[in-house]
């Protein structure tokens, strides 16, 4: 599988059109597409603003002129995830096919869990947005209006008036299924999710497997129930415990990683990582490669090179070969088929 960042920012798209302190890492939201071996089909993960410029690479290149099959998965309708939708140009263009999964919230065991995040939070009001505003918003009381089902509709609905056109026009063949909890989507790549409840509001992280190949993890907004609830770096709950097992062993973790342990601090309960605790999560599930996702608007290139190196530093202090890196806009990552060996 060939997989390719198009976005690689968190929370807003950061363009730094006076002084390019963002271009090398890049500054849309998050997208990410992934082409497997020996099929023309393509897997797109999320809508930040990303998917504007695979939208323009597929419409170059001809296949989005109406030769594009995808499937499109989507990890949670934060905007930074479905915001650059009404963008992607091969959406418009007849022919074109793409087959919507939709994880079914209903289906989750979040009321509760939603609930006591909730609690937990107005309990302690330990940052400026919680005093100012009363409390955020952790813990959506109905998390059935998230079900990503609903997303594309609801962000190019024209009564909402959030985007001029709807999705009527959109002239590609679009078809929306539902996943049933555990299900496994099967295909050029098998597809497996888990619900995660330490994201406000919600969030699914994603494994792409392929037969004879490589396999992902794409996890770009995280945060360590472990650390959160301990304060001690390392330990790892039990939603950590539970995405360790569904991420082992896979060659490429995407993983958020948008804090500094500095930061992290005045950040708990944000829905986000500290880069060492991600570098714990990634030993623990035994990946190959790391790739440290969801950038902060506000660390520019120079900043972000500095905790790639605080990450590498790190990982070899945990005794760990893993390679480590910070995902950038543009970049392809080759996993090919496992050699056949036997002769
Ligand atoms: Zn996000
Ligand atoms: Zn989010």
């Amino acid at each position: 599988m060939k997989i390719k960042s198009h976005g690689t920012r968190g929370s807003v798209p950061t363009p730094s059109t006076e002084d390019f302190s963002t271009v090398k890492y890049g500054g849309n939201t998050t997208c990410v597409s992934i082409r497997p071996e020996n099929s023309n089909e393509l897997y797109i993960l999320d809508a930040g603003s990303g998917i504007r410029v695979l939208g323009n690479e597929l419409m170059k290149s001809g296949e989005g002129l109406g030769k594009l099959v995808a499937r499109f998965f989507i990890t949670h309708v934060h905007w930074d995830h479905v915001q650059g939708f009404p963008f992607f140009t091969p959406a418009y263009l007849p022919g074109n096919v793409i087959n919507a999964y939709a994880y079914d919230a209903r289906l989750q065991d979040t009321k509760k869990a939603f609930a006591d995040q909730q609690k937990q939070a107005d309990n302690k009001p330990t940052d400026v947005m919680r005093k100012t505003t009363g409390t955020r918003a952790i813990g959506h009381k109905d998390p059935e209006s998230n079900h990503p089902k609903n997303v594309m509709k609801d962000v190019m609905d024209t009564k909402k008036k959030y985007f001029p056109v709807g999705l009527e026009a959109m002239a590609a063949t679009i078809n929306f299924h539902e996943i049933r909890k555990n299900e496994e989507i099967q295909g050029p790549l098998t597809v497996t999710y888990k619900f995660l409840n330490t994201h406000p509001q919600g969030y699914a992280y994603w494994r792409f497997q392929e037969e004879n190949g490589g396999s992902m993890v794409f996890a770009s907004d995280y945060e360590s129930d472990g650390f959160l609830k301990t304060g001690v770096k390392g330990n790892l709950g039990e939603l950590d415990l539970q995405f360790v097992k569904f991420a082992q062993v896979a060659d490429v973790l995407f993983l958020d990683g948008q804090y500094t342990p500095e930061q992290y601090q005045k950040s708990k309960t944000w829905g986000h990582n500290d880069i060492e605790q991600a570098c714990h999560l990634a030993k623990a599930a035994n990946v190959k490669m790391l790739y440290l996702t969801h950038h902060d608007p506000n660390s520019d290139d120079s900043k972000l090179d500095k905790m790639e190196q605080h990450a590498k530093a790190f990982m070899k202090s945990l005794d760990s070969d893993i390679e480590v890196f910070f995902a950038k806009e543009g970049q392809v990552i080759d996993v090919p088929l496992v050699a056949n060996t036997i002769l």
